[in-house]
């Protein structure tokens, strides 16, 4: 479980098309686009969990303001991303 984690992005170095990884497994992933390998870029996107329902979302575009997502009245928990980000 090296580089396909959760929030890993992978770009298209020809048409600039993203994907993002939303839930990790063991393979190879390996997405081709435009015939040529997409890249995985030095990004994680934050994933948060809520702790009760048990329901992930990941940020897509973060804006300049502060994010707190709650669910079930509760804030929901960082999972990964900014603490994880220097490691990719
Ligand atoms: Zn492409
Ligand atoms: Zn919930």
């Amino acid at each position: 479980m090296a580089t396909n984690r959760a929030g890993s992005v992978y770009r298209c170095t020809v048409c600039g098309a993203e994907l993002s990884v939303i839930r990790s497994g063991e393979g190879r992933l390996a997405p081709v686009c435009c015939n040529v390998p997409m890249v995985r870029i030095g990004v994680l996107r934050d994933i948060y969990v809520c702790p009760v329902c048990g329901i992930e979302v990941m940020v897509v575009r973060k804006g300049g303001g502060s994010f707190e997502p709650i669910c079930c009245s509760r804030p929901m928990v960082l999972k990964s991303g900014d603490a994880e980000r220097l490691a990719g």
